[in-house]
């Protein structure tokens, strides 16, 4: 399936590895030039380095966080223009909410909710004058079945959900969809450091803290940063331009509800 897409630009934040990177990846497949972001440079050049080679789009990388305006500017800089938003960042650390601080709750905030709301506020009015603009945030699971532990996550991605939504409806008219990713589990370096955070405390080795969570997916494995990618090229392409203000849940069958 041709997405209609080729062409066009994406700005795929926090992307240098794992669902950041299976998006990128997927929609160079797809003929999108890219700019992608990480903090650490190195391993943002190879990621890059990879997707020119396979896909022989014009991909710039932009070494930055994208939690600081600093970071934001760059990236926006970098961009001939935003045809594409996917919003992504590191994800909060776990914990006892009695022990989070005001800060680790602004800081969660700012991460998962203000950040892709500033870089939303930058692209939206161009998108809409051009009569065309995806947006994807990468939210997780959490927002439909929160998840004990993520308190943090838990508060932070509902807020950009609740947002989103409203903002969805305005844009609609315009060619312009935004939707929400949510992932299950995925095999990335974060679902691993979940089961070593979770082994650190004593009472599960590694292992057994993945078996234990592979157990509660019907599909039987964890998903893959490709198919996650694939699934975001696909919402940000013609045949998609009817979906928005959606929240997909990506989790081989894990949430238990009907709807
Ligand atoms: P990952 O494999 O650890 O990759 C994270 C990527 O984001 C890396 O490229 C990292 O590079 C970059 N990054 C992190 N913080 C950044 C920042 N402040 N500015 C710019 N780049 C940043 O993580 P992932 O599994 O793909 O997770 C992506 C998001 O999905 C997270 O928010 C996570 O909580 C959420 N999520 C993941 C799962 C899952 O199963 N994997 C499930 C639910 C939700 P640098 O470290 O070099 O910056």
């Amino acid at each position: 399936m041709d997405l209609g897409i080729a062409g066009r630009w994406a700005l795929v934040c926090a992307a240098s590895k794992g669902l950041g990177r299976g998006c990128a990846q997927a929609l160079a497949d797809e003929g999108v030039n890219l700019v992608i972001n990480a903090r650490s440079a190195q391993p943002l050049e190879e990621t890059a380095e990879q997707i020119r080679a396979r896909a022989g789009v014009e991909v710039r990388t932009v070494p930055a966080d994208i939690c600081t305006p600093a970071g934001r500017a760059a990236v926006l800089a970098a961009c001939p223009q935003v045809d594409i938003l996917v919003n992504n960042a590191g994800g909060p650390p776990p914990g006892d909410f009695r022990n989070f601080s005001r800060e680790d709750w602004l800081s969660a905030v700012d991460a998962n909710m203000i950040t892709p709301i500033e870089l939303i506020k930058a692209v939206i009015d161009p998108m809409i004058e051009r009569r065309y603009g995806r947006v994807v945030n990468i939210t997780s699971s959490s927002v439909k079945a929160a998840l004990p532990a993520l308190g943090l996550s838990n508060g932070a991605r509902a807020g950009l959900t609740g947002f989103v939504a409203g903002l969805a409806r305005q844009c609609a008219p315009y060619g312009v969809t935004i939707n929400n990713l949510l992932p299950g589990a995925f095999d990335t370096d974060r679902l691993r450091a979940n089961f070593k955070a979770q082994a650190s405390r004593g009472d599960v080795s590694e292992a057994e803290a993945a078996a234990a969570r592979l157990a509660t997916i019907p599909a039987g494995r964890f998903g893959t940063a490709e198919e996650f990618g694939q699934v975001c090229a696909f919402l940000c392409g013609e045949q998609a331009s009817y979906f928005t203000a959606q929240n997909f849940l990506i989790d081989g069958g894990a949430y238990p509800g009907t709807y």
